[in-house]
């Protein structure tokens, strides 16, 4: 039994080393990555019932030198992990508020939706942050939604309703992301001054397959109809599934169906209308 302890240790030792290592090195390839301006954003069209791009929101994405474009599951975790989202999510704050004012410059008249992580929004400065990446890009605070997830909830709820007040008494509104999947009590739902749910994709996902899933899907929409609430759907990759959503009583659609994630460039040229000039 010693030996066999011994050659468990020996064995599991160096991938822990490496996988150490490995986090280390992506840490500061993200520090770096954040300097030579590698990170981009991208958008994703989010459209009402009647197909207009009334949002876009912004998704990041790290134009790695080796290893190509790489999906926010890629160093999200580990930005969270080393703090390193703070700076992160800053430029993402002051990107999005920059192409928002290009689009409204444009005549465009959408708005955008920025994530924000837990940890970033209970910064003390987080409110200031916000109003002055508004402010130094003169955009219309009406035209930025930020996107929470019940994680926020782990921590003191009053601050976290204060912090939204401020924020929304300036015009700024909250959707709360991921609904569904996370662990929060709905006593919260009622307190916190969210104007979107966004009903998970999982459930979006499962819903033409499975009873549960569809029930789920229903009673999001009923709940937030009650507490005055907009719902968008994220995830829908079907015609089915939008006719579904549309029947049950949903005001927005995002998915692959409407668009994928793509440049502002992109979304400029086919997702929002033509302006005569
Ligand atoms: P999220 O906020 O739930 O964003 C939606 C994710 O679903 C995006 O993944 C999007 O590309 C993907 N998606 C959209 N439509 C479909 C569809 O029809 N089918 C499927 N299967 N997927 C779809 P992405 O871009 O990889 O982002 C993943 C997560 O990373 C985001 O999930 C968000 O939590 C986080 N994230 C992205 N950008 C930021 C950021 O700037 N700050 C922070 N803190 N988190 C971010
Ligand atoms: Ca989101
Ligand atoms: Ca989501
Ligand atoms: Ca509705």
């Amino acid at each position: 039994a010693k030996s066999a302890g011994r050659n468990t240790f020996r064995f599991f030792a160096p991938i822990l080393q490496v996988s150490l290592d490995e986090q280390a090195r992506l840490e500061n390839d993200l520090r770096e990555a954040v300097r030579r301006q590698e990170l981009l954003l991208y958008f994703q069209p989010i459209v009402d019932e009647a197909g207009n791009t009334i949002c876009a929101e912004a998704l990041v994405r790290w134009r790695h030198p080796e290893r190509g474009l790489l999906g926010p599951a890629e160093f999200i975790p580990v930005a969270e992990k080393s703090g390193l989202i703070l700076g992160i999510g800053q430029w993402v704050m002051e990107q999005a508020c920059d192409q928002l004012a290009s689009w409204s410059l444009a005549g465009h008249a959408l708005r955008v939706a920025v994530n924000v992580s837990a940890r970033q929004f209970r910064q003390d400065d987080f409110v200031d942050q916000v109003l002055h990446a508004l402010r130094r890009n003169r955009v219309d605070p009406r035209h930025l939604k930020l996107e929470l997830t019940e994680s926020i909830l782990l921590h003191d709820v009053d601050e976290v309703i204060a912090k939204m007040a401020v924020l929304k008494a300036h015009g700024i509104c909250f959707a709360l992301d991921d609904f569904g999947t996370g662990c929060s009590s709905l006593s919260y739902l009622q307190r916190l001054p969210f104007d979107q749910l966004k009903i998970d994709k999982s459930f979006v996902h499962d819903m033409l397959g499975s009873q549960n899933a569809a029930t789920i899907v229903c009673a999001i929409i009923g709940l937030a109809a009650s507490l005055g609430m907009d719902v968008v759907a994220e995830g829908v990759e079907s015609e089915q599934q939008r006719e579904f959503l549309a029947t049950s009583g949903c005001d927005q659609y995002q998915g692959y169906l409407i668009g994928k994630p793509m440049t502002a460039e992109q979304l400029a040229l086919r997702w929002l209308p033509e302006l005569d000039s």
